[in-house]
C-alpha cells in the first residue's frame, strides 16, 4: 500500500515563460499589446506602452547596471553536488544539467565585480530561469563569497533577487544558506559597508525571509511579486480575502516594507546616488 501519491504533473523548473526567445514580436501580459521585440529590448525590457517590467536574465541585469557592460565574474566554477541524491519525478542531477544547458550558467546566480558609474562594486544577480532562481548551496556560497569580497575590499555590494525561495531539492542545506548569508551581511554591517538589496519579480520564500530584506536600502522594481508564502496559503490561513495588489512592490512600499520602488531606467542612477550618500571614507586602522 502506498501512503501517498503525487497527483499533479511534474514540477516545471526550467524555461522562462514571459519573454520568449524566438520570434520578433512579444505580447505584453500587462496591456495585451503586441510589441516589437527590439523596441522592448531597447527599452531595457520594459513595455513602452504600459511600463510593465519584463523579467530579465542575470547577464542582462549586470550589463544594465555595470559600466560598459563590463564585469569580472567571481566564483563561476561552483557547482552543486546534489547532496541528497534527490529525485521527485525527475532526478535533481538531470534538472541541474538541463538548467545549465539552458542558461549557460552553473547555478542560479552570477556574482561579479565591476564599476557602477565609475565606482567599484560587487553585484550578485540571480537568474530566475535556473530552477526558478532557487537558492541552494551554490547560490548561498556565491553570494556569501560576494559579501566577503566586499568586506575585504571595502566595496559596496548590490544583490539583485529574482527567486522562488530556497531550493527544495537540497533540503535543509538550502535553509542553512539563509543563516550563512545573513551572518556574512551582519559582518558587513559591523564594518559599515553599504549593502543595497534590489527586489525584482518575483522575490519570494527564503530569499525574502533573509538577505533580500536585510539591505541598508531595500528597493524594488515596479509591479514585482514580493512575499514569503503564496497568496493562497495566506488566504486559507487567515480566512480573509486579500486586498487588491497584495504582495506587489507598490503595496509593500505603502505598508513600510520597502524603501522605494524604482523603475528600471532609473535604477543605476538611483543606486549611484544612494551609494554617494551612504559611503563614508573608511577610517584608518579599522
Ligand atoms: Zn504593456
Amino acid at each position: 500500500m502506498t501512503w501517498f501519491k503525487r497527483q499533479r504533473v511534474e514540477i516545471e523548473t526550467s524555461g522562462e515563460k514571459t519573454v520568449r526567445t524566438e520570434g520578433l514580436w512579444v505580447k505584453c501580459e500587462g496591456c495585451r499589446q503586441i510589441i516589437w521585440k527590439k523596441d522592448l529590448e531597447d527599452n531595457l525590457n520594459v513595455c513602452p506602452k504600459c511600463d510593465k517590467h519584463f523579467r530579465i536574465d542575470a547577464r542582462t541585469r549586470l550589463a544594465q547596471l555595470l559600466d560598459d557592460q563590463n564585469y569580472e565574474q567571481l566564483d563561476g566554477n561552483l557547482v552543486s553536488i546534489d547532496p541528497l541524491n534527490f529525485v521527485d519525478l525527475k532526478a535533481y542531477s538531470s534538472r541541474l544539467t538541463q538548467a545549465q544547458a539552458d542558461t549557460g550558467l552553473n547555478d542560479a546566480v552570477i556574482t561579479a565585480r565591476g564599476r557602477l558609474n565609475g565606482r567599484d562594486v560587487i553585484v550578485s544577480a540571480m537568474e530566475y530561469s535556473f530552477i526558478g532562481g532557487s537558492m541552494g548551496a551554490v547560490v548561498g556560497e556565491s553570494i556569501t563569497r560576494g559579501v566577503e569580497t566586499a568586506l575585504e575590499a571595502r566595496l559596496p555590494i548590490i544583490i539583485v533577487s529574482a527567486s522562488g525561495g530556497a531550493r527544495m531539492m537540497e533540503g535543509v542545506i538550502s535553509l542553512m544558506q539563509l543563516a550563512k548569508i545573513s551572518a556574512a551581511l551582519s559582518r558587513l554591517d559591523d564594518a559599515r559597508i553599504p549593502y543595497i538589496s534590489v527586489l525584482t519579480d518575483p522575490t519570494t520564500g527564503g530569499v525574502t525571509a533573509s538577505f533580500a530584506m536585510l539591505g541598508d536600502l531595500n528597493i524594488a522594481e515596479p509591479g514585482a511579486l514580493i512575499g514569503f508564502a503564496g497568496p493562497r496559503v495566506i488566504q486559507d490561513t487567515i480566512r480573509q480575502k486579500l486586498p487588491e495588489g497584495f504582495q506587489r512592490s507598490e503595496f509593500l512600499l505603502e505598508h513600510g516594507m520597502l524603501d522605494a520602488v524604482v523603475p528600471r531606467k532609473e535604477l543605476k542612477g538611483y543606486i549611484d546616488r544612494a551609494l554617494s550618500f551612504m559611503q563614508v571614507p573608511a577610517p584608518h586602522g579599522s
